[in-house]
């Protein structure tokens, strides 16, 4: 059988890093994204991924990536080819981002799928994967910059953590929301700053309290956000914070992958290694989560950006953060 590369048509484009503290940013390739003749003009939704080091966020990005190249046309693919299922077939290679790339990383940052899926008319749909957040070699500062910058850039944020949500990953997010907001200053009307936020609890093991899946999630979510009597004012500003930063705030509980996924170091990526229960959630998850009636669009302050008002305003986020 001939050897499908669906993922010839883009490349992971390694658009803002770090190096020491010090933030670098490509401008031009960025340019070539959002100020494209057919991106410009339209509306943006970016999907990114942060969080825990190596468990599995590159992975779950490139099954996201196929579900997008199945259901969208792309800029550098107008065919909406697939016949079969989205997932593909069974012992097809996992390509995309590229993932488990050894314990050594190379870059810390934000790196972009240079192709972009289209929809309609008027909207553009980017996906961005994260390295290097909280990992042993990036310090707090830097952490706090790629989820505050994540924050600012995204539509949709996924945050992958392992097992549980922590106190102290709320207290990232909420320092990162804070300073999000102050970056992106003068909100005058109502609207909440940031859109969607996801929880993406891997190898959850409660079951027993809370079941696979969002709705699990959503409970368990609720629990963790809730303000409790006895709870500190602290604590209870923190969630109250979180609450108030996001329109939607979601969470799924996925099981673990199985052993193969999870340590296998010749795993290739294909589903049919997955364990049964983790291949449904995933499936489940990824076309509830990229469905296109959910997809929502970047807002900056209540306002929709398109893809040339959103270059400029990135670029002053980085100025900012440059300083
Ligand atoms: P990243 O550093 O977060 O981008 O992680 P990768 O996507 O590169 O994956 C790191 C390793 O985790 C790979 O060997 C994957 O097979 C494995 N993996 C993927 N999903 C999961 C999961 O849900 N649980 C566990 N335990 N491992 C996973
Ligand atoms: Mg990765």
């Amino acid at each position: 059988m001939p050897v499908i590369n669906r993922h010839s048509h883009g490349e992971a484009l390694n658009i803002i890093t770090f190096n020491d503290n010090q933030i670098n940013f490509n401008e031009e390739k960025l340019s070539q994204l959002l100020l494209h003749p057919q991106v410009k003009d339209r509306e943006i939704a970016i999907v990114s991924i942060v969080g825990a080091y190596r468990k599995g966020k590159s992975f779950f990005m490139d099954y996201c990536l196929r579900f997008m190249y199945a259901n969208f046309k792309s800029l550098n693919n107008s065919n909406l080819s697939s016949t079969s299922s989205w997932i593909g077939d069974k012992d097809e290679a996992l390509t995309g981002f590229s993932w488990r790339s050894g314990s050594i990383r190379d870059t810390t940052g934000l790196s972009f799928w240079s192709d972009i899926f289209l929809h309609d008319e008027n909207l553009a749909i980017l996906l961005v994967d994260t390295q290097g957040l909280f990992d042993p070699e990036t310090s707090t500062e830097e952490n706090a910059k790629i989820l505050t910058l994540s924050t600012l850039l995204s539509s949709s944020l996924i945050l992958n953590l392992n097992n549980v949500i922590q106190e102290d990953q709320l207290q990232y997010l909420q320092y990162a929301t804070e300073f999000a907001s102050l970056a992106s200053s003068n909100n005058h009307n109502n609207s909440k700053p940031f859109q969607r936020f996801l929880f993406l609890i891997r190898d959850w093991q409660n079951v027993d309290d809370f079941e696979f899946g969002m709705n699990g999630g959503a409970a368990y979510l609720d629990q963790i956000l809730k303000s409790k009597p006895d709870q500190s004012e602290e604590l209870k500003s923190v969630r109250e914070h979180i609450r108030e930063s996001f329109d939607e705030l979601l969470c799924c509980l996925m099981p673990y992958p199985g052993k193969k996924v999870a340590t296998s170091s010749d795993y290739d990526g294909r589903w049919s290694a997955m364990d049964e229960d983790f291949f449904n959630e995933l499936r489940l998850l990824i076309e509830n989560f990229l469905a296109v009636d959910k997809i929502v669009s970047k807002r900056v302050n209540g306002v929709q950006v398109t893809g040339s008002s959103f270059f400029e305003i990135i670029k002053n986020y980085i100025m900012t953060f440059s300083t």
